[in-house]
């Protein structure tokens, strides 16, 4: 397994439409990307610098993880996510260390990318997600 770089920072809003020009507007930051991705019970925002992105993270309904963490922890920084090379190498290599992960298959993320996440109580308490390009 090796770590490319940080591919995006995943920010909890509760509204990305009020959010985002903060990270257009005024930070000039390029908006590359809106999605919903069921799975995650997300819909996403994504802004490109050119090297790492910032994700906006809004939930789809009251019991995706996103309305959950904001009930909890209040709006903010989610997670990090890391660009892997071999997302199964990963998890492979991550699991044989008994590094807790959320899912042991890869799941299919924003953008196509193959994700999972390693549990915050491996993590020293962040929650990082771990993406593979697509191909
Ligand atoms: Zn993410």
């Amino acid at each position: 397994m090796k770590i490319k770089a940080i591919e995006h920072i995943g920010i909890a809003v509760e509204n990305a439409g009020q959010s985002s020009p903060f990270w257009n507007h005024l930070l000039g930051i390029k908006k590359t990307g809106h999605e919903v991705v069921e799975e995650q019970g997300v819909s996403t925002v994504i802004f490109d610098t050119g090297r790492g992105k910032i994700e906006l993270l809004e939930a789809l309904s009251e019991d995706s993880a996103i309305a959950k963490y904001i009930t909890k922890k209040g709006a903010g920084i989610h997670h990090i996510c890391l660009e892997v090379d071999d997302i199964e190498t990963a998890i492979t290599d991550l699991q044989s260390a008994g590094v807790n992960l959320i899912y042991d298959q890869p799941q299919v993320g924003a953008e196509g990318m193959l994700i999972t996440f390693v549990h915050p109580r491996s993590a020293g308490g962040v929650l990082v997600e771990l993406a593979q390009k697509p191909v």
